[in-house]
């Protein structure tokens, strides 16, 4: 299963597509999973509540506040689509927010429901305060990928 990024006026921008996805190893996430992973390692400009979330990394009850208020300021609405034989729920992205950026939001919203908060942490690496989300199958990924060897 790809990544689907929609772009005609019937189908909202930017969605990542498939429930064959929501488990491990999360094919089909990974394109918005890595953007996910660039925003929450991006600390300027306008992505004050991606900061929010970056800094809450390690206390489940605060990461989860602060995704739902990335959903309720980046998200408008829900729909249901048709995906080849399937249906997939995808969000719609709020004015003004970009739909790579609620992809992202969605693509993070379901590994965790999948897998849980353990899948987004801090690299272990001495010094490295890379955040990263793990989509491997066991869920043991200790680096970020800059630290990986083996990827
Ligand atoms: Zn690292």
């Amino acid at each position: 299963m790809t990544v689907s990024v929609a772009t005609s006026p019937d189908e909202p921008a930017g969605v990542p597509s498939g429930w064959e996805s929501v488990h491990a190893p999360y094919r089909g996430l990974r394109g918005p999973l890595t953007r996910a992973e660039g925003l929450l390692n991006t600390r300027s400009g306008s992505l004050a509540l991606w900061r929010r979330l970056a800094d809450a990394v390690g206390d489940d009850e605060a990461c989860c506040a602060a995704v739902n208020d990335l959903l309720a300021a980046g998200v408008h609405g829900l729909r249901i689509l048709p995906d080849h034989g399937r249906w997939r729920v995808a969000l719609l992205p709020s004015p003004g927010v970009e739909g790579e950026e609620v992809a992202a939001l969605q693509a993070l919203a379901l590994l965790v429901e999948a897998g849980g908060w353990s899948r987004l942490r801090r690299c272990d690496r001495t010094g490295c305060e890379q955040l990263f989300l793990d989509w491997t199958n066991a869920g043991s990924r200790r680096v970020c990928r800059r630290h990986d060897r083996n990827r």
